[in-house]
């Protein structure tokens, strides 16, 4: 099958974008394509426009902000995994890019995309849930900003608005200190995991974050390690115990069998483990 007939619009700016978007109700955002490009020969997806946002130069900048950085919504998993956002959490954030896919995929899919599109299994979406990013949204009546927690609304369901759009992502500059652990369960490299685990513990702070996700179930975070570990230390891997947080994951709502808890709560094992040897 191939797409329904579609006009195509690729706005400079920002306003443009949106000004489209108001206009024309049946309009759609395209970015890297991975996703949608196959959404629209299914026709799963059948626009009036689609609005290519790939040219507007706000959104394939990283900045530097007061207290992190603020990456474009366009911008690549392959510009990550080559370094573009520098040194933020010490070349964590460019490992889990490189996980993503395989390299043609990186090349094209943005991290806007990615979150915007919040499949459950997506790389992004775990790893900056741990980080506690917020996005940057752009609509017609305004900007605002909102914690990624709060923009998921359960698998590939989002708090985001027809007329708006994800201009970039915050991510607040952890502290020297902070361990950042992530681990991907999937049958074949490159693949949407069955499992991740992905955490951030600041110990002089007491942040703490681990993210069970991948598979089709909604993401879970736990920002406190009680009911997880045997011990206070949310570093000690040996007190990590897979069967309390298999437990811990159903109690939060996670509707799965056995089998798909387990497979979650040992990814957040592997993913302390590693954060620990950091
Ligand atoms: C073979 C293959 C393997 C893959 N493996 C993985 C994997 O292992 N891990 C993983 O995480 N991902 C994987 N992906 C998905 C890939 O990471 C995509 O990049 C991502 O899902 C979508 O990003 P995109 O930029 O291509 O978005 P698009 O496909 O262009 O758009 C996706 C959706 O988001 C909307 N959208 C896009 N950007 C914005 C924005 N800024 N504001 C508002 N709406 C927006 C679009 O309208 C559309 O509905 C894979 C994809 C393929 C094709």
């Amino acid at each position: 099958m191939k797409p329904v007939a579609f006009d195509y619009a690729r706005p400079r700016t920002i306003a443009d974008a949106l000004e489209l978007l108001d206009a024309r109700p049946g309009a759609k955002i395209l970015a890297g394509g991975q996703t949608l490009g196959p959404m629209l020969n299914l026709r799963l997806v059948q626009p009036e426009l689609l609005i290519d946002i790939t040219r507007i130069t706000d959104l394939i900048t990283v900045t530097e902000t007061d207290d992190g950085v603020a990456i474009g919504a366009c911008v690549t998993h392959a510009s990550i995994e080559d370094g573009a956002i520098g040194g933020i959490a010490s070349g964590h954030l460019d490992q889990v890019a490189a996980g993503i896919a395989y390299r043609a995929v990186r090349t094209r899919g943005t991290i806007g995309g990615s979150l915007t599109h919040a499949d459950p299994a997506a790389d992004w979406f775990a790893a900056l849930l741990a980080f506690g990013a917020e996005l940057e949204i752009a609509g017609t009546t305004g900007t605002r900003r909102i914690a990624l927690d709060d923009f998921v609304k359960g698998a590939m369901e989002t708090d985001l608005g027809p007329d708006e759009l994800v201009t970039a992502v915050h991510i607040r500059k952890c502290g020297r200190e902070a361990r950042h652990g992530y681990h991907k369960i999937c049958r074949k490299t490159g693949e949407f995991a069955e499992a991740i685990g992905a955490v951030t513990v600041e110990e002089k702070t007491g942040r703490f974050r681990l993210v069970a996700a991948g598979g089709s179930h909604a993401p879970v975070v736990f920002t406190d390690p009680s009911s997880l570990f045997r011990t206070a230390d949310p570093l000690d891997v040996r007190s990590f115990d897979v069967d309390m947080t298999a437990a811990a994951l159903r109690d939060a709502g996670m509707n799965a069998d056995d089998y798909d808890l387990r497979l979650r709560a040992v990814a957040m094992q592997r993913a302390v483990k590693e954060a620990a040897q950091r």
